[in-house]
C-alpha cells in the first residue's frame, strides 16, 4: 500500500529441531523487496516451520532472520509488522467482517479514528466493499478467505506470509483466487512468502519457487527455470509430469537411451548414474518420420521409435502410453484438439516421437 512495503527478508542458516526431528535443516534464503516467493514441497518438508520462523511463532534452534538491516530473530510475532493468512482462515466467528478486519489495528493500538477508513480500504482491495456489517457465517468460503486476506493487509505490513491459504477451496475458486492474489500482490507491492504443496499453484503465482525436501531447500528459481532445468531427480519428478528414464553417458552432450543416442543442449551432470527427465508435453508425435532411425540431432530434434500401448482421453488433453524397443515405458501428452487426436496411432501401432535437445534434461540419478 505504501513505500514502507519495500523491504526484503532474509533467513540465514536457520535450523529447527523438534526433539530428535529436524524440521528445518540449515536453510538460507534471501527474498527481495516486493518479491512473491513460494515454498513448495511435500507434506513434512519444513514449509510451515520456515514460515513460522519468518513470522516469529517458531523459534529457530540456530540461525537468524532479518528484515532489511534488522535482526528480528527474537522479536515476537506482534512486533514484526507481518501479515499472516492461514489455510483455515482463523476468523473470529462471533465478530462481523469489519470487526475481524479491524482486529490487527486494535491489537497494534492504532488510533481508533483511522480504523474505518483502513478497513474500508482493505475490503475494497479484496473486492468486498460494503461487507463491514456482515456476519462471518453469511459468507462463502472464497469470501471468508478474502476477509482473512483483508485482515492480513489492513495494517499495511511489509511482509505477508500465507500458509496454504487456498487449499480448502474448490478448484474453480482456487484458480480465481490465484489470479486475485497475483493482482493484489502487484497492487500492494508487498513481499509475499506463500506456502503450497501444489506445484501448479506455485508455478502460476510466484516470481521464484523454493523447492523443499526433508527440511532442506533443494532449488530456488523462477518458475520457467525450475521447470526447464530441475537441479536433481527430486525436483524433476516433483515439477510437472515427468517420466524418468535410465540413460548412459554418450559424450559431452549426449546420452544413450537403449540403442538411441539423444543430444542435449545442456551440460550433463557429474556421475555415472544418469536419468533423462522427460516432461510428457515435451514429446511430440512426428507425422512424417517413418523412414528415420532412432537417434538424435537430425534437424535439431531427437527421435524415438516406440509402440503405442494405451491412449487415455482426459478432456483438454490425451495421455499416450508407449514402449521403446527395449520395453522401457514412456508417456506423452497431446492436445485434445481434433487435429492432434487424428495423429495418435491406435494401441499396438508404432510411432516416432521427437524431443528437442533444449527439452532433453538429464539429472543425476
Ligand atoms: P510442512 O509444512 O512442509 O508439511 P512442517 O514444517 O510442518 O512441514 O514439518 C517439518 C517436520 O517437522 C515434519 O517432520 C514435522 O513432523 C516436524 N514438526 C513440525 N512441527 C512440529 C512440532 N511442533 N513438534 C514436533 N515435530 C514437528
Ligand atoms: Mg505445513
Amino acid at each position: 500500500m505504501d513505500a514502507r512495503s519495500k523491504t526484503g527478508v532474509s533467513i540465514r542458516s536457520a535450523t529447527k529441531r523438534y526433539g530428535a526431528v529436524v524440521g528445518l535443516d540449515d536453510v538460507s534464503l534471501d527474498i527481495a523487496p516486493g518479491e512473491f516467493v513460494s515454498l513448495l514441497g511435500p507434506s513434512g518438508s519444513g514449509k510451515t516451520t520456515l514460515l513460522g520462523i519468518l513470522g516469529g511463532f517458531v523459534k529457530p534452534t540456530s540461525g537468524s532472520v532479518w528484515v532489511g538491516e534488522r535482526d528480528i530473530t527474537f522479536e515476537p510475532p506482534h512486533k514484526r509488522d507481518i501479515g499472516i493468512v492461514f489455510q483455515n482462515y482463523a476468523l473470529f466467528p462471533h465478530m462481523t467482517v469489519g470487526e475481524n478486519v479491524a482486529f490487527p489495528l486494535r491489537a497494534r493500538r492504532l488510533p481508533k479514528g483511522g480504523w474505518a477508513a483502513k478497513v474500508a480500504d482493505a475490503l475494497a482491495m479484496v473486492e468486498l466493499s460494503g461487507y463491514e456489517n456482515r456476519g462471518i457465517a453469511q459468507l462463502s468460503g472464497g469470501q471468508r478467505q478474502r476477509v482473512a486476506l483483508a485482515r492480513a493487509i489492513v495494517f499495511e505490513p511489509q511482509l505477508i506470509l500465507m500458509d496454504e491459504p487456498l487449499s480448502a477451496l474448490d478448484k474453480q475458486l482456487r484458480e480465481n483466487m490465484q489470479i486475485e492474489l497475483r493482482r493484489l500482490h502487484r497492487k500492494l507491492g508487498a513481499t509475499i512468502v506463500y506456502v503450497t504443496h501444489d506445484q501448479r499453484e506455485a508455478l502460476t503465482m510466484s516470481d521464484r519457487v523454493a523447492v523443499m525436501r526433508n527440511g532442506r531447500l533443494v532449488q530456488i528459481d523462477a518458475p520457467e527455470r525450475l521447470y526447464d532445468r530441475p537441479c536433481d531427480r527430486f525436483v524433476a519428478s516433483f515439477i510437472g509430469e515427468a517420466t524418468l528414464l535410465n540413460v548412459a553417458r554418450a559424450g559431452d552432450s549426449a546420452v544413450k537411451l537403449g540403442d538411441a543416442v539423444l543430444h542435449t543442449a545442456h551440460p550433463l551432470p557429474r556421475g555415472e548414474e544418469l536419468l533423462l527427465a522427460v516432461q510428457t508435453e515435451k514429446l511430440r508425435i512426428d507425422d512424417n518420420a517413418d523412414e528415420q532411425a532412432d537417434g538424435g540431432g537430425l534437424n535439431g530434434v531427437n527421435r524415438l521409435r516406440c509402440r503405442v500401448t494405451e491412449v487415455l482421453y482426459q478432456g483438454e488433453s490425451l495421455r499416450v502410453f508407449a514402449t521403446l524397443a527395449d520395453g522401457t515405458a514412456i508417456s506423452l501428452r497431446q492436445p485434445g484438439s481434433h487435429h492432434a487426436r487424428t495423429r495418435i496411432p491406435p494401441p499396438g501401432n508404432d510411432m516416432t516421437v521427437v524431443i528437442d535437445p533444449q527439452d532433453t534434461i538429464v539429472v543425476a540419478a
